[in-house]
């Protein structure tokens, strides 16, 4: 059975400062932001937000300076994103190549590959999606039939994706394709390819969701055309780096904040006599948000120290998809007469938009079914 390693952890000297900055400039900024379009939280989409946020220097934080980053540690960047979150700053724009595109460049590409990329995606300028789920190969992620095939100078890419988070709003796309055919060893003939979007025979649909947002897409590769430059990492070796990018993927605030605004706007509604079990309530939230984000914590500075926790950010994602989907449940049902739940107020807005909303918090990024087999194989029990 392997050990869960949740060692807690202290923030840095120096980030009560950088929190001040972070709050002063998202005072502004958000200042005529609805309290309903703060509910959406990294899903919320602005491109011109990405480039004053980047700007100050808090996109691609913990890159090296040469690759316009600003050599910041994890627990840095994990203060602004905590800000962000709690804001309800509209993020989406830069998100995956903030959080796991870039740092998986600078693990796996080329120095040209990087300077061709990391600067603009610290400019906010320069936005990326994940390629992994297609039609029929989600949560068995091997079971992919998106193929590349070498050809003189590079790769032919075949195939199609679905669930592309902004596939239609970012330039670039990092996706796990075939290089060999299935075989009995399932993971094997994996490999990530950075690829253009703007090249020829791509094809992009948005998707609307069950809201009617369109925030995901599918793609269609029909012969796209890769240079060898673009292969990420080593050829056959996608299903290490993918399961290494989850962990990036699924560890981070955004795990248990994604509700958050609902608890901000709560606060702010109260009476100042507040009755005993809207006190109660709070105070369970409260727990678990400290006890989540401890954990979560814990994960960045293993990140941040080389290490691999795979396991840790699975359950992370799990019980963090818990607490955030259910948070509007506990909202409506559990709370007292100090909350005017009948009146039309900001606090409806957002409790309506995230009982709506909630529901693919425990699907993106990997189901809740796939993560307890993770976490159980990791225990041992499978
Ligand atoms: C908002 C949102 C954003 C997304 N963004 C992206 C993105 O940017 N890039 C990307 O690649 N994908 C993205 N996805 C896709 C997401 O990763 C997949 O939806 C998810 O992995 C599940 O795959 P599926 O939809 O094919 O469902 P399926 O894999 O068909 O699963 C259907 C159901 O069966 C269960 N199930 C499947 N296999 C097992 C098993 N072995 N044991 C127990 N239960 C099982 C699942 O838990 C699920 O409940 C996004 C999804 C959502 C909702």
């Amino acid at each position: 059975m392997q050990n869960f390693n949740f060692t807690p952890l202290e923030m840095p000297h120096g980030v009560a400062d950088l929190r001040d900055q972070v709050r002063e400039f998202l005072d502004t900024e958000l200042a005529e932001l609805k309290a309903v379009d703060k509910a959406q939280s990294w899903a919320g989409y602005s491109a011109d937000f990405s480039r004053k946020l980047a700007a100050k220097g808090w996109v691609g934080m913990t890159w090296p300076k040469a690759l316009g980053g600003s050599d910041a540690s994890a627990l840095h960047r994990y203060v602004v994103i905590e800000e962000l979150l709690a804001a309800g700053a509209p993020v989406a724009a830069h998100w995956i190549a903030d959080r796991q595109s870039g740092t998986l460049m600078i693990r796996y590409a080329s120095e040209m590959v990087q300077q061709r990329f990391l600067p603009a995606m610290a400019r906010g300028e320069m936005y990326f999606c994940i390629g992994m789920s297609e039609p029929n190969s989600g949560s068995d992620l091997a079971s992919i039939k998106t193929n590349a095939r070498r050809v003189d100078g590079g790769w032919v890419i075949n195939g199609s994706k679905l669930w592309t988070t902004n596939a239609h709003r970012s330039q670039m796309m990092i996706a796990l394709v075939r290089t060999a055919p299935q075989g009995e060893a399932r993971h094997a003939g994996l490999s990530q390819f950075i690829i253009d979007l703007t090249s020829n025979g791509v094809r992009i649909n948005s998707i609307a969701d069950h809201l009617g947002a369109r925030h995901f897409g599918e793609i269609f590769f029909d012969n796209v055309f890769v240079g060898d430059e673009m292969l990420l990492g080593a050829e056959g070796d996608g299903w290490n780096q993918v399961n290494s990018e989850l962990a990036l993927e699924r560890s981070g605030p955004e795990r248990y904040l994604s509700s958050y605004r609902l608890f901000a706007e709560l606060l702010d509604c109260l009476d100042e006599q507040c009755d005993d079990i809207t006190t109660n309530t709070i105070g369970e939230i409260t727990a678990d948000l400290w006890t989540l984000r401890q954990m979560s914590m814990s994960i960045a500075g293993q990140l941040a120290d080389g290490s691999e926790p795979a396991l840790e950010a699975s359950m992370v994602k799990d019980l963090g998809a818990c607490f955030e989907q259910n948070l509007p449940h506990t909202v409506q049902a559990g709370l007292g007469a100090s909350i005017p739940l009948n009146r039309e107020n900001d606090l409806n807005e957002t409790l309506s938009y995230l009982l709506m909303a909630s529901p693919s918090f425990s699907l993106r990024g990997g189901t809740r079914e796939i993560l307890r087999g993770i976490i159980a194989r990791g225990l041992g029990l499978k």
